[in-house]
């Protein structure tokens, strides 16, 4: 999609330091990173966030939710605990409008968020 930072992001257009890809799923390194380890999640194609899934997109949110748990087994956050969110929309918090999973890891996280 024209003018999606994460869109540019998967094509290349903008680097990224990147943490996995396969077919359907990238994740890059947070450039503002709100824990020791940030990494985002996200699919090669275009979805505003979470509020746009429905039933066509279960075997790609599901890959997401793997591709994160795979990760935090890379990046060696199984022991210690992580986190995985999504923001979606305006009170959630979200600034990019294309669908993505944080996985944070490498601090003790609060509860509940602010
Ligand atoms: P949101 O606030 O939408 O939940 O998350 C967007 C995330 O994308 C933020 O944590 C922000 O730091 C990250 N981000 C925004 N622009 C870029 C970029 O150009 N490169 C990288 N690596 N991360 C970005
Ligand atoms: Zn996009």
């Amino acid at each position: 999609m024209d003018d999606c930072i994460f869109c540019k992001i998967v094509a290349g257009e903008i680097p990224s330091k990147i943490a996995y890809q396969d077919d359907e799923v990238f994740a890059f390194h947070d450039i503002n990173p709100a824990a020791p380890t940030h990494i985002v999640v996200i699919p090669r194609q275009h979805i505003a966030n979470s509020a746009a899934l429905d039933a066509s997109h279960a075997l790609l949110a599901g890959r997401l939710i793997v591709a994160a748990a795979q990760i935090a087994r890379e990046q060696n956050l199984v022991g210690s605990g992580y986190r995985i969110v999504t923001n979606t929309g305006k009170d959630g918090g979200q600034t990019v409008g294309h669908l993505h999973f944080h996985l944070l890891g490498g601090r003790a996280m609060t509860w509940p968020p602010g």
